[in-house]
């Protein structure tokens, strides 16, 4: 079941298709035990460069699907054709719509106050019969953390989005996963996927827009997200500073 993969700058990203995404989820969560998913874009993959405990994280979890242009171009340099961009926010998307057809229980941790619950009810209305087993913005300062798990232990979902921003909800989903399988595994009958998705509730809530389909086709979602938000500047320069390492290391 182990996909193809590349290393990245040391990063490791895997060659999927949402569809094998789904499916990977699919055959982990019937095996039990909990599993993490990554959405690995190069500003990760420049955080991970200074920070042990992010690039740790990135190492052990089940799943790192190329979120970004700036990654499949960077394997491309290395020789490996990834088959397709996976953003995180539509791998939800497809999680959630897979998750209303198994019955699975899906929790919602993160974002500002009421849009977990927002994006629930988004995606409720998108996938009749989608189970929510939790919606709640909580925080991911270390003082809330057991109060937390407790609240999504008792939930016992079976998928798991976190939206905290990398690598805030990466680190969080690695200390607490493993808490929340064995629940998962005694009573719903099977194991839990968690997944770090950034701002998508903010998206699928409608509190931030997404670039239109033809920007994101141009590869310039980017750009579009720099005009919006233009206090992320600084954090877009990790673009420039990965599109430099990852030519430096395919040379
Ligand atoms: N967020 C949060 N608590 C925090 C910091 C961030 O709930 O302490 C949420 C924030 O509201 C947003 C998401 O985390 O919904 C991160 O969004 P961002 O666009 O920064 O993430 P990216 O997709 O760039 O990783």
């Amino acid at each position: 079941m182990k996909p193809r993969s590349v290393e990245i700058l040391g990063v490791r990203v895997d060659d999927v298709t949402y569809r094998e995404a789904c499916d990977i989820a699919e055959a982990l969560i019937r095996r039990g035990g909990a599993h993490q998913f990554a959405t690995v874009n190069p500003e990760f993959i420049m955080a991970a460069r200074d920070d042990d405990e992010f690039r740790q994280v990135l190492a052990s979890t089940a799943l790192n699907v190329p979120d970004g242009a700036g990654v499949v171009w960077a394997a491309g340099r290395r020789g490996v054709k990834l088959r397709e961009r996976v953003a995180g926010v539509d791998l939800m998307l497809k999680l959630c719509a897979l998750a209303a057809r198994h019955r699975w229980r899906v929790f919602f941790l993160g974002a500002q106050p009421g849009v977990a619950e927002r994006a629930a009810a988004a995606l409720v209305l998108a996938h009749p019969g989608l189970m929510v087993a939790g919606a709640y913005a909580g925080s991911p300062r270390r003082e809330e953390e057991m109060a937390i798990v407790a609240r999504v232990r008792a939930a016992q979902p079976q998928l798991l989005f976190v939206a905290y921003g990398a690598p805030a909800q990466d680190k969080w989903l690695a200390r607490n996963l493993p808490l929340l399988a064995t629940v998962a595994g005694d009573d719903a009958g099977g194991g839990i996927v968690g997944m770090g998705v950034g701002g998508a509730f903010d998206f699928i809530a409608g509190v931030q827009k997404r670039a239109p389909d033809w920007v994101q086709r141009a590869n310039l979602e980017w750009l579009y997200r720099l005009v919006r938000q233009p206090w992320r500047w600084r954090r877009q320069t990790a673009l420039i500073r990965f599109a430099v390492a990852a030519m430096l290391e395919s040379r």
